[in-house]
């Protein structure tokens, strides 16, 4: 299995100014394949393979080559060929492409060391250092550790276009080493949960856990204005420049949290439960309404899911996706559905008598699709009775700050265990 792991990293002003002139070698180096690739005409082009064994002639000819290290170099060299299939491929899908271009400095803002030249020392609580051969050593903050088993493939150091350092270790877990999934026969309503994405922002879980989704309107509005400022500068002007960076920094800082966010939510999903069933965003919809929140709300989710997905195989938690349509109409003990507008809030079965919440119910429907799509039938107890045993309005909240600052929901299976007794 492959993964990435990012974290902030702060070179100093030395470090930071190597780490621009190798990465400024690297731009060359792309540029020059681009160029060979076009128009030398030799038996060894055509491959990052293959034109790796030109490497030795560049150095000859252009000794710069020679100061950077050179897995790095062939890494860059295969960077473009990499570029080169993705065009590939979108031409294949019917899209429009252009050809691959020589990139500007502001284009090429990365360097990616392959199997050797870097190693991880010094970690200790949150803090950690990368040494990076031939440039030196550069301290990251170490926020969550590397999986024990991971071996690091690759490191690639990047500067934002905030003027931020990122270092990302592309990392890979061998199956055998992962830890094993629970047998599918051992899953009950007590150690498995049905997640709804919901419409108002916030999951909800099929034990009774409302999550809010992050509010992040004080730093949408600082957006706004540090957008409106842009708008009134002279483009190309140095304040322009200036004000470009607090934008794109102001942006990124809310990327961070929603990311922030979701490892904290989707860890405590996948150590808290052994299966995890969430609705399939592939094949509807899930969202009425249209344009530019739905599809930031839909991205946010699919970030959301792929997170989940990963994370259950790092942790040993099955994590499945179920058919979406009609969770939130089908009634969660009779099954009957029921059209419900959107802003009907309650669910309250026409036929059977159920009553719970809208996002409660759509909850169960997914918990219990799970189930079916495992080859398992209902759950035994299914968490409908345990609802109306209790008291559907005793559903608990939890706000999504409480989340980022204490680093879980803080309910971890307590009412999974009610469940069970
Ligand atoms: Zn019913």
């Amino acid at each position: 299995m492959e993964y990435t792991h990012r974290y902030h990293a702060f070179p100093t002003q030395t470090v930071a100014a190597e780490l621009k002139r190798h990465i400024d070698i690297h731009r060359q180096a792309y540029n020059y394949t681009l160029y060979e690739y076009e128009n030398v005409d030799a038996d060894n082009i055509g491959s990052a393979y293959k034109h790796h064994y030109r490497l030795p002639d560049w150095k000859d000819e252009f000794p710069v080559f020679s100061e950077v290290n050179s897995k790095a170099l062939q890494r860059t060299v295969t960077r473009f060929y990499q570029n080169l299939s993705n065009l590939k491929a979108q031409k294949d899908n019917g899209n429009t492409v252009g050809k691959l271009n020589w990139k500007s400095p502001r284009e090429f803002r990365s360097m990616t060391f392959s199997q050797s030249g870097f190693e991880l020392k010094n970690t200790s609580g949150r803090r950690a250092t990368v040494e990076l051969s031939k440039i030196g050593d550069l301290k990251i903050r170490y926020h969550r550790e590397l999986p024990a088993e991971a071996d690091i493939k690759e490191v690639t150091i990047k500067e934002e276009t905030t003027g931020e350092w990122f270092v990302s270790f592309g990392l890979e877990t061998d199956e055998a080493e992962l830890p094993e999934k629970p047998d599918v026969d051992s899953l009950d309503a007590s150690n498995s949960v049905g997640i709804d994405l919901g419409i108002l922002n916030y999951i909800h879980t099929s034990d009774g856990i409302a999550v809010d989704w992050l509010e992040l309107e004080v730093e949408y509005e600082r957006l706004r204005r540090e957008q409106r400022k842009l708008s009134r500068k002279d483009e190309g002007s140095n304040n322009y420049e200036k004000q470009r960076r607090a934008v794109a920094k102001v942006k990124r800082h809310i990327k961070r949290t929603v990311l922030d966010y979701q490892h904290k939510i989707t860890t405590w999903l996948v150590t808290g439960y052994d299966a995890v069933f969430v609705e399939d965003l592939n094949v509807t919809g899930m969202l009425q309404g249209d344009g530019n929140a739905r599809n930031k709300q839909d991205a946010a989710w699919r970030q959301f899911i792929t997170l989940l997905e990963y994370k259950a195989d790092l942790y040993g938690c099955h994590v499945v996706q179920v058919e979406a349509a009609g969770t939130t109409k089908e009634c969660a003990r009779c099954g009957v559905e029921t059209a419900k507008p959107i802003w009907v809030r309650e669910h309250s079965c026409p036929s059977c008598g159920f009553e719970t919440g809208r996002d409660a119910n759509a909850a169960m429907n997914v918990l219990q699709r799970g189930f079916e799509e495992l080859g398992l039938g209902w759950p035994e107890s299914t968490p409908v009775e345990t609802v109306t045993a209790t008291d559907a309005d005793d559903f608990r909240e939890v706000s999504a700050r409480h989340v980022v600052e204490t680093g879980s929901p803080t309910l971890k299976k307590r009412t999974a265990s009610a469940v069970s007794e």
